[in-house]
């Protein structure tokens, strides 16, 4: 038996036969045709994409009859497939440089990949993933090579792949695929958010995969913690049945409570919130008691230019649409640090996330703020909405920023638009500049909400987007609770309202906790919404009073996890 360790992507247990999937990659020699060949080197790159683009339509229309929802990723690379501006290039290699089609078909992708490889945002590394698949795709056909896909498996399988396309991941024979393992690939990689979203067991990032496991050799893939056991031995076999068991019983439970409120098990309410980063439709508005995060930032990244103000105000409407009537939290634009904008320049820092982020750049580009701020208020008007700062670090910072809202507001009044005028202001408190003072903040604002991703980084001082220090970013750590503990402290007697909307306030075992401090407030994805109702339902609040004490009496974050476990463990939840 060998194990092997990568990270847990998606959550889950499966047991079976690997089937290896190894798509023969396309080689591509640069080379040049003669002039007189030039027509019919067009015509043979529009063939391709004529051909490739019959080959999606076919993955759409199936996808569509078998009910998938994720045709939209296909629907993504026919848009790419079919983008003026590339084949406008692709025509101009072929044309003017001679190049081979599929020479000149890598050139051009290569070089937007590139473009886009180098931001580190997790939606533009989808949009990579997109572009490699779709290069891929006319290549193949170019080349004459026959489709490999995961289509049609043998049977309930195990895949094992250096990495997976997201086409292979949409297009994969789902009844049979017991989870999925890669030799690379992180938390945010297309292939994660898919199997996410179909609820596939994944463990992503395991290297040396593919040589060490064997063709239908029997595995275990532990998606809790982050594991693959080749050949195990029958008694590991049963204990992972067991394990498998558990945890499907306690996600089925789970399931029941995503239509209850959030509740104590004395009846304590707990406002269940819900984080969105676009102005989809998503079921779990239903479920929820408030928006506690909008991420404005999306329309910003989906974009090629500065969105205007009219295009802002449209998809604020239509989030406060979703909501029915439910209070939406709109945070301004939180770009810097390791979100940026392909038609936007920052400037150059040493230390992006300390440096010129979210409300700072919008202080210096007061134009930019204006506009976000102006769409934001004449939505107010056609619905619950609030407004909320990012990355506030000081009273002033407060101080600026309500300045520029009233600028706003006064622009309107002028111009007789309409707007809430009693519309809520409040900051997220992410810096600990600023919990360090929470009694002075809850004076000046009407609300706050804690994000606890960029507290957690700056308390620790461990940059969340370097693997290299993850160990050292515990968002579990007594300090990052005892500071919790002392936000949550200063509202409460201010009176003020207070949420968590950082990953921790979407986390069942966290959320006991924080409901043990007092909060009556937390905004998380929909994802999490069932576990953390369920985990809330299982404790009094004197319980979870308790729990928050010891917690924060803790040393480590491996005492708390420990801790948590145990009391979860008695209450036979996960
Ligand atoms: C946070 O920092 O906790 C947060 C919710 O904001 P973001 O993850 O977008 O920085
Ligand atoms: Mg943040």
């Amino acid at each position: 038996m060998v194990k092997l360790e990568g990270t847990a992507v998606s959550q889950g247990i499966a047991a079976g036969k690997v089937y290896i999937y190894r798509p023969s990659s396309c080689i591509v020699e640069e080379g040049h045709f003669p002039q007189e060949e030039k027509e019919a080197r067009l015509a043979e790159f529009d063939a391709a994409v004529k051909k490739a683009a019959e080959e999606l339509a076919e993955v759409i229309q199936k996808m569509r009859e078998t009910g998938d929802d994720k045709a939209e990723i296909i629907e993504a690379h026919l848009e790419i497939l079919e983008d003026e501006e590339m084949a406008e290039e692709i025509h101009g290699a072929i044309a003017d440089e001679l190049l081979f089609p599929d020479c000149a078909v890598k050139k051009v992708y290569d070089k937007y990949i590139a473009l886009l490889g180098n931001i580190e945002d997790s939606l533009f590394q989808e949009r990579v993933a997109d572009m490699r698949d779709v290069s891929g795709r006319i290549l193949r056909v170019l080349q004459g090579k026959k489709a490999q896909d995961l289509s049609a498996l043998p049977g309930p399988s195990i895949i094992a792949a250096h990495d997976l396309l997201p086409s292979d991941t949409a297009t994969m024979d789902k009844r049979n695929v017991l989870g999925i393992v890669t030799e690379i690939g992180g938390m945010t990689s297309h292939s994660a958010i898919l199997a996410r979203s179909y609820k596939i067991p994944a463990v992503l990032g395991v290297p040396s995969l593919l040589d060490t496991l064997k063709e239908g050799e029997e595995c275990i893939l532990d998606a809790l913690e982050g594991c693959i056991y080749s050949s195990p031995e029958v008694e590991l076999k049963q204990e992972f049945e067991d394990k498998r068991k558990c945890y499907l019983d306690s996600m089925n439970k789970a399931e029941h409570y995503l239509e209850q409120e959030g509740l104590l098990s004395d009846g304590q309410k707990i406002e269940i919130g819900l984080n969105i980063g676009s102005d989809q439709w998503c079921e779990e508005y239903r479920y929820c008691d408030f928006v506690g995060l909008f991420r404005s930032e999306f329309l910003y990244m989906h974009s090629s230019h500065m969105p205007s103000e009219e295009d802002q105000y449209k998809a604020y409407i239509r989030v406060l649409k979703h909501a029915a009537g439910k209070p939406v939290t709109l945070r301004t634009l939180d770009i810097g640090g390791d979100k940026t904008l392909s038609y936007y320049s920052l400037p150059k820092e040493e230390n992006p996330f300390l440096g010129k982020r979210a409300l700072r750049l919008c202080f210096a580009e007061p134009e930019l703020f204006k506009t976000q701020l102006r769409a934001a208020l004449r939505a107010s008007a056609e619905g619950r909405l609030n407004l909320m700062f990012p990355m506030v670090g000081s009273l002033e910072d407060i101080r600026k920023a309500r300045e520029a809202v009233e600028e706003a507001k006064e622009e309107l009044r002028q111009e007789r638009v309409p707007f809430d005028e009693n519309i809520k202001l409040g900051i997220m408190i992410e810096i600990p500049s600023i919990a360090e003072i929470a009694e002075l903040a809850a004076k000046e604002v009407d609300f706050a909400s804690v994000g606890t991703n960029d507290l957690t980084q700056y308390l620790h001082a461990a940059d969340r987007m370097n693997a290299d220090v993850c160990a050292y970013y515990q968002s579990f750590s007594p300090s990052v609770f005892r500071v919790l503990r002392r936000i949550a402290g200063a509202f409460r007697e201010a009176g003020k309202p207070l949420s968590v909307c950082g990953e921790l306030g979407g986390n069942p075992k966290a959320a006991v906790v924080l409901a043990g401090m007092g909060m009556t407030k937390m905004s998380m994805s929909g994802a999490n919404m069932a576990r953390v109702k369920q985990a809330l339902s299982a404790f009094t609040f004197e319980e979870a009073v308790q729990i928050a004490e010891a917690v924060c009496g803790l040393g480590s974050q491996e005492e708390v996890l420990e801790y948590i476990g145990r009391v979860f463990k008695e209450k036979d939840i996960i």
